[in-house]
């Protein structure tokens, strides 16, 4: 198994060439956030602002904007629940992430349907959390022409492809990856990565991650950067490794990292790797 260090990322992330523009930078859609789960979809939408992105939006529940412009009024919003724009605000945009605080009603797997069958081949779909338990229930068909990323938890990795935990190997796990036709980020500690024909494990994370909403940040982070970074692969070791690596960093000195800590890092850590 090859191992996700410093240098992949020291390669990575890219001195930003002087005449650049926000629409070259990457245009993230963040869907996801019911009423009673808006930080989910906020901390996701934040931290793609903070790795960067050029132009982020969310889409979530309407109860949620306040709350999303006080903490970054640079996040536009559009009501996840009304269709049409849905529809337009997926298909103008380089990545997706769905999931993060998504819920589990009839009206989530509306929106989740609604931007699967939108995406089309040019676009990345993040797949996480709520998405996933949707996919795994099966009431929800996993067709789409994006190209897709889960990123699971072990316990939603069980669901999505129906083996327990004990049955579970590195052979099992590609076997599924190859089913898929996906990437897989298979979040835990270490967390590995599932791209291609190679598994790939992350050197950095540590307990005090242990957080509701650290899993919601790095598909954030992910985005950010596979909409800034050309190579895909290359862009998701590295959000991969960084997320965790300020984790590490913040846990000298801190008992528990809070997620909008590592938020509130990132540019400061990215500019030390460009
Ligand atoms: P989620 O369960 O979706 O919130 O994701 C949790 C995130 O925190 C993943 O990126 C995990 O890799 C990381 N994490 C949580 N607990 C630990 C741990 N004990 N060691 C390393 N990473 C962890
Ligand atoms: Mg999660």
């Amino acid at each position: 198994m090859k191992k996700i260090n410093k240098e992949i990322v020291i390669d990575t992330i890219p001195i930003r060439d002087k005449d650049t523009y926000k629409n070259k930078m990457g245009r993230i859609l963040c869907v996801g956030g019911t009423h009673e789960k808006g930080g989910a979809i906020i901390m996701s939408g934040l931290a793609a602002l903070y790795s960067g992105a050029g132009l982020v939006t969310v889409a979530t529940d309407q109860v949620n904007r306040t709350s999303l412009h006080t903490h970054a009024p640079e996040i536009m919003f559009i009501d996840m629940y009304e269709s049409d724009n849905l529809i337009e605000a997926v298909k103008e945009k380089d990545v997706i992430v769905i999931g993060p605080g998504l819920g589990l009603t009839e009206k989530s797997r509306e929106v989740l349907k609604t931007v699967l069958q939108s995406a089309s081949g040019e676009q990345y779909l993040i797949i996480d959390a709520d998405a996933i338990t949707l996919l795994a229930e099966g009431k929800v068909k996993r067709e789409t022409n994006g190209h897709c990323i889960f990123t699971p938890h072990l316990g939603e990795w069980q669901r999505l492809i129906g083996l327990n935990k004990n049955k579970l190997t590195v052979e099992s796990n590609q076997q599924a990856q190859k089913d898929l036709q996906s990437i897989v980020v298979l979040k835990g500690s270490p967390t590995q990565v599932y791209v291609d024909s190679d598994v790939f494990e992350n050197t950095t994370g540590n307990p005090s991650q242990a957080t509701g909403g650290m899993g919601d940040t790095l598909t954030g982070i992910l985005a950010g950067f596979i909409g800034q970074i050309p190579n895909v692969k290359q862009a998701i070791l590295s959000a991969v490794f960084i997320h965790s690596y300020i984790a590490d960093q913040l846990a000298e000195t801190h008992y528990v990292t809070l997620p909008t800590q590592v938020i509130r890092e990132l540019p400061k850590v990215m500019r030390n790797f460009a």
